[in-house]
């Protein structure tokens, strides 16, 4: 540095003076003032990490099967096996130092207890996941295995999901490495060799391969933030501990197993009837081999690293009508939440729930169809309402003449009866 040169702190600008001393590095310089703030920040982030760093409470099964049973109405056999598998995975790991995790010639290896969800699109499989790890307080992604493609393309799809759970972790590394990964759709990734179709489907396998690299446990390299590109800020996330979790609706299994259970019925399982003569599925889970999975689809090494399996059944009108209104954030509850926001009242009558629910069951999309109905019935309301003063709110109701049913919408300050602009005839909705 030439002499009388001005020099400036790297880091506000303010120029070196007499009263302004810098503190000089190899690159460059700093003030009073930006030592004094660079502490200030640093002992802050001592403080996040502490909290942070803080491992998941350890409950019951019991209590978690509880806690879920706020949340999920019925699937009360997914939610055990769950509940057991998750306290079991937390136990192990709270049970492991560091040392004896990275210690090869520990005596007892426990395996993680992957788990591998079957059941009918909208029964509450992503519900329950998203909902234990709420109550783990452990941060969860949800990804779909349709967008993960094939071969070259897949480094990215994994490194996205891991990357998406960093994030939900705030960027703490041993959190993102407690944390649950939910792949929905898995039945959709099956190899299809040995399927009925016969079609062989290579990227199915490969997407598999790929998974299960991710699910046995591998060294993730990933961006921290993209928003300190100069260092190329990358962190190593091991998944060795991180818990996945899969799901698929597995259209025809069930009916692979009862076949051999019970060679001569056909309908039976999930997708029957209630009426008809149904094995329960805790039998039909008892009745399955890993090969069942893999004549669906499903590679055995992935098969291998998903060994606990449950069963999610199919929901009636009953179930529906709880879905409606028990759960802590209940559509009924939603919506109602959505009317007092504006000082409005919703109402449903008895009849007009159940009319919703039985709707909902044969439309066959599970309790996602709930909301659509909810929605297209108080579409006309919502869109009203907002601009209609002295509108102390609605009830929803059922007007039967005849074979015909249809939803009503009363507004409650005119009295003013209006079609949902849904109408059911023949015992099938159809939109107006
Ligand atoms: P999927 O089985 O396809 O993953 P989801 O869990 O995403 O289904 O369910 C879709 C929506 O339906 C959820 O957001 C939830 O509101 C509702 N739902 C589904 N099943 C249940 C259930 N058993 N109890 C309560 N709500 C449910």
């Amino acid at each position: 540095m030439a002499e009388g040169e001005k020099v400036y702190c790297s880091f506000c600008g303010v120029e070196k003076s007499p009263q302004v001393p810098l503190i000089s590095g190899n690159d460059g310089r700093i003030c009073e003032s930006c030592v004094t703030l660079a502490h200030q920040v640093v002992s802050s982030w001592g403080k996040t990490q502490v909290s942070k760093e803080m491992k998941p409470q350890l409950r019951t099964p019991e209590a978690i099967k509880k806690h879920l049973d706020d949340y999920v109405v019925g699937q009360d056999l997914a939610k055990e096996t769950l509940s057991v598998a998750v306290f079991n995975h937390f136990l192990r790991l709270l049970n492991s130092t560091k040392e004896s995790l990275n210690d090869d010639e520990s005596d007892v290896e426990l395996e993680k207890s992957n788990v591998l969800m079957v059941g009918p699109s909208g029964t509450g499989k992503t519900l329950i996941v998203r909902s234990l790890a709420k109550i783990l307080g452990v941060p969860f992604v949800s990804a779909d295995a349709t967008s993960l493609t094939q071969a070259g393309y897949v480094g990215d799809d994994v490194d996205s999901i891991i990357s998406r759970l960093l994030e939900a972790a705030e960027g703490d590394v041993n959190r993102a490495q407690w944390g649950i990964v939910y792949i929905d759709e898995i039945d959709k990734i099956a190899k299809r060799g040995g399927g009925a179709n016969g079609v062989r489907d290579v990227s199915g396998e490969g997407v598999q391969q790929a998974l299960l690299k991710l699910v046995e446990g591998a060294e993730q390299n990933i961006s921290k933030s993209t928003k300190r590109r100069e260092n190329s800020d990358e962190v190593t996330i091991d998944t060795r501990n991180i818990l996945f979790i899969v799901g698929g609706a597995f259209p025809g299994l069930e009916e692979l197993i009862s076949s051999r259970v019970q060679p001569k019925d056909t309908s039976i399982g999930f997708h029957s009837k209630p009426e008809e003569a149904s094995i329960e599925l805790d039998d039909l889970l008892a009745a399955m081999l890993p090969d069942d999975l893999q004549r669906f689809g499903l590679i055995p090494e992935f098969i291998g690293r998903f060994p606990i399996v449950t069963f999610l059944e199919e929901l009636d009108v009953e179930a529906m009508l709880k879905i409606l209104t028990e759960p802590k954030n209940a559509l009924v509850k939603q919506y109602r939440q959505l009317f007092s926001y504006q000082g409005r009242s919703l109402e449903f009558s008895e009849e007009a729930l159940t009319f919703i629910a039985e709707d909902a069951v044969s439309r066959k999309t599970g309790a996602r169809g709930l909301r659509s109905i909810l929605e297209a019935t108080l579409q006309k309301v919502m869109f009203e309402m907002p601009s209609q003063d002295g509108l102390a709110g609605c009830v929803v109701d059922l007007r039967t003449s005849g074979e015909e049913r249809e939803l009503t919408v009363k507004y409650l300050s005119s009295e003013l009866e209006t079609g949902s602009g849904l109408k059911i005839e023949g015992g099938s909705l159809a939109s107006l």
